[in-house]
């Protein structure tokens, strides 16, 4: 992910069914191990931030780590 052009504005948060990606205060938080590369996140992001490269790529960890678990 791009945090640069993360603009915080819970679009990817709002789709993701794994919540993955939660906003919390003017951060986005992110929880790679929660990830199932579905693309939702990335499609809805409107600066393009997240990039999903395909279904098996996964999503790039590099956000505010979070606690990281699997369901
Ligand atoms: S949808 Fe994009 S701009 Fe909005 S919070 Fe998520 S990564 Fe940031």
């Amino acid at each position: 992910m791009d945090r640069a052009r993360c603009a915080v504005c819970g679009a990817c948060s709002a789709v993701c069914p794994r919540h993955a990606l939660i906003v919390m205060g003017d951060a986005l938080v992110v929880f790679p191990g929660r990830c199932r590369p579905c693309g939702q996140a990335a499609l809805v992001c409107p600066t393009g931030a997240l990039v999903c490269p395909d279904a098996d790529g996964g999503f790039p960890p590099d956000g505010i780590p979070g606690e990281e678990h699997d369901g």
